[in-house]
């Protein structure tokens, strides 16, 4: 039909809860930080900031995560799976945001921060040395917090990658999105899945501890083509860390979702994927690359 399947039960989300949701929300103000958590309305905000349940707001702050977006709300390529405005020539770069990024993400104090950004192709550098500027001085401001950053292609220079890889970070993260058949028509053009795997696989050859992607189901890719992308490439090149979630079509004028993948076929996906030998793998319906990324982190890297 029209507008492709229903929306299943699954997808509906509940009320944040959990010891420190509140208190890192209250927290929050003040900072003049924005993350993406509450700016996109993310449905797992209370996972990501409430912690496990049962945990001490203490303990929840130190695995909670929170997703921060560098460098505009602008963007210069047109995913047809994104909802972020798209122009050929965003606004300059602002030069203190570096410093005043990190100096908000310091005294908020959460454990894990998401650094992600728009693509800026505008830029000589895609804006690597703003990214990897950011995080230096996270990291000489608050060395406790584990920082994960969640790239661009850097349109394939691997030395634009290097520059982040280099500047400190725990953990690498740059979305595949989907499989390789798909990309062209998922992806912006300038994208390529052989392009992402070149960055993932650079990284870890920088010496990064912990590489990650993501693949979003329901856009059409088939269980061959996924199987294909885990083992025959993502492993490949060393990549760590996988997650799965379902698409949700931002709005009519974005590509059709294809099918609502069931949470029994998430569970098994995940357990697929790490009898392939990941070393962690978030799986389900509304995961997003950065769900839970703290908790995951300090439960399987940390112990
Ligand atoms: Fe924030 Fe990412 Fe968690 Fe959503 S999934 S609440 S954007 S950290
Ligand atoms: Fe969205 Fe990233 Fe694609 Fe830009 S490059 S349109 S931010 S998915």
């Amino acid at each position: 039909n029209a507008t492709g399947p229903r929306l299943p039960s699954h997808l509906k989300t509940s009320i944040p809860k959990g010891a420190s949701f509140s208190k890192i929300k209250n927290d929050l103000r003040g900072l003049g930080l924005h993350t993406v958590c509450e700016e996109a309305r993310c449905p797992n905000i209370g996972d990501c900031w409430g912690g496990k349940e049962g945990a001490t707001p203490e303990e929840g702050r130190k695995a909670a995560t929170a997703t921060i977006m560098l460098m505009g709300d602008t963007c210069t390529r047109g995913c047809r799976f994104c909802s972020v405005k798209t122009s050929r020539a965003p606004p300059p770069l602002d030069p203190h945001e570096p410093e005043n990024t990190a100096e908000a993400i310091s005294r908020w104090g959460l454990g894990y921060i998401v650094l992600t950004s728009v693509d800026r192709d505008d830029l000589a550098d895609g804006g690597a040395h703003h990214f990897a500027e950011t995080i230096r001085k996270i990291k000489q401001k608050a060395p406790q917090i584990l920082v994960e950053a969640l790239t661009g292609d850097f349109a394939g220079s691997l030395s634009h990658v290097s520059l982040v890889a280099k500047s400190g970070l725990d953990v690498y993260a740059h979305n595949v999105e989907t499989v390789e058949a798909l990309t062209p028509y998922v992806r912006d053009r300038r994208a390529t899945f052989r392009q992402s795997l070149s960055v993932l696989e650079h990284a870890k050859k920088e010496g990064v501890r912990v590489t990650k992607t993501s693949i979003m189901f329901g856009v059409g890719e088939t269980e061959d083509q996924v199987m294909d992308a885990l083992r025959a490439e993502l492993r490949k090149v060393d990549v760590d860390v996988v997650t799965f979630g379902q698409y949700m079509r931002p709005t009519k004028r974005h590509m059709k979702v294809d099918r609502y993948v069931e949470p029994a076929e998430f569970e098994r996906w995940k357990q697929v994927a790490e009898d392939m030998g990941f070393l962690y793998v978030a799986s389900g319906p509304l995961v997003r690359s950065s769900y839970k990324a703290g908790e995951f982190y300090i439960e399987n890297v940390l112990r």
